[in-house]
């Protein structure tokens, strides 16, 4: 096990060399109810309030302390958040922790990346280790390209993305002697969904003996709060029939999931025609785990007409959904083959 003694250690309390900071200081989660631990705690709530209300990548980790304590207030909140999740239990709210939370460590691996060319060794090992111990992939620094790295191809193959998308393609990579090589931002990316899975993993396991009483209260009221903002969905429009295809797209997001780019056309187009108000829309849209209300407004604006070449864009034919693996047919779809046919279905 590599020995890390620095405040880098910070950036990743998911690390088990981090964690080592707390446990050997008898750290339990049963006493978080000490007032000596509300400040952590009250961090921690700010954290996932910005996350989950406002999906704002906000928190600041304070270096203004000694390396083992601020090392120790890290882990200690990085813990008390997914105690706080776990409790809130709602897989909306915990799928968008996990996602911004996600993006905070990658923000952090891509920043050590880009500078453990010419940083001491230190970082490098922490980096390393965690490829090689979290994700089980060993990444090399090659050296006579600057802020490049390689994985052998196998391990490359390994990562779904690979061959999803064409710009993940072995056909247009970088590839010598074995290797596939990438940039920071590149094996980050490459990593992103086993980062997010690893947070999913550790809320999980969250299970002390007593959940502590200030974490009840806090997880109480984030759930009450996410009820009221996002009541139950209801299909929307003056038709009886939701199609299925937008109702699977419905029970996506409830479900707190991430929606692909044809998926969130199909239901822009479809609520565009449905003729939801702009609120509608943005009510609708805000339950994904990565919203930003400018892009989303500026997206729909643009579906609608409203922007660029004013073309407004028709809700897509079933033929096109069906080869984007977004068509869940039943038999009420018989005889259809665009969704916003069954507006009309209910005059019939
Ligand atoms: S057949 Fe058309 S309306 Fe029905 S689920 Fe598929 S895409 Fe949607």
């Amino acid at each position: 096990m590599v020995k890390f003694g620095s405040k880098d250690l910070a950036r990743y309390p998911f690390l088990r060399e981090a964690l080592s900071y707390v446990t050997k200081n008898e750290f339990k989660l049963e006493d978080l109810d000490n007032p000596d631990y509300f400040h952590l705690v009250d961090r921690a709530k700010k954290k996932i309030e910005q996350y989950v209300f406002e999906g704002k990548l906000g928190y600041q980790i304070d270096y203004n302390k000694t390396h083992e304590i601020i090392v120790q207030e890290e882990v200690i909140i990085f813990l008390i958040s997914l105690l706080l999740i776990k409790s809130v239990s709602i897989d909306s709210v915990t799928k968008k922790f996990a996602l911004l939370e996600s993006m905070r460590f990658e923000k952090y691996l891509v920043g050590d990346l880009d500078s453990s060319n010419h940083d001491d060794g230190k970082i490098k090992l922490i980096l390393y280790e965690i490829f090689k111990d979290l994700f089980k992939t060993t990444i090399y620094l090659e050296v006579n390209i600057y802020n490049f790295y390689k994985i052998k191809i196998d391990d490359y193959l390994d990562h779904p993305i690979a061959f999803q998308e064409r710009e993940w393609n072995l056909v247009n990579r970088t590839l010598n002697k074995g290797f596939v090589y990438l940039d920071s931002n590149e094996i980050v990316r490459l990593f992103r969904n086993e980062l997010y899975l690893l947070i999913i993993d550790r809320i999980k396991r969250m299970n002390p003996k007593k959940v502590p009483e200030v974490i009840v209260t806090i997880s109480n009221s984030i759930k009450n709060r996410w009820e009221k903002m996002y009541p139950p969905i209801r299909p929307s429009g003056h038709h009886d029939i939701t199609p299925p295809c937008i109702q699977h797209i419905y029970d996506q997001i409830k479900n707190g999931e991430n929606l692909s780019h044809p998926a969130r056309v199909l239901l822009g187009t479809f609520l565009i025609y449905s003729n939801k108000s702009m609120e509608e829309m943005l009510d609708m849209f805000k339950r994904l785990p990565d919203f930003n209300e400018k892009i989303t407004r500026y997206q729909l604006e643009h579906l609608a007409g409203k922007r660029g070449n004013t073309k407004q864009y028709f809700v897509p034919s079933c033929e096109k959904i069906k080869l984007n693996n977004l068509c869940f047919e039943t038999e009420v779809c018989k005889g259809i083959s665009n969704p916003a046919q069954f507006f009309y279905r209910k005059k019939f």
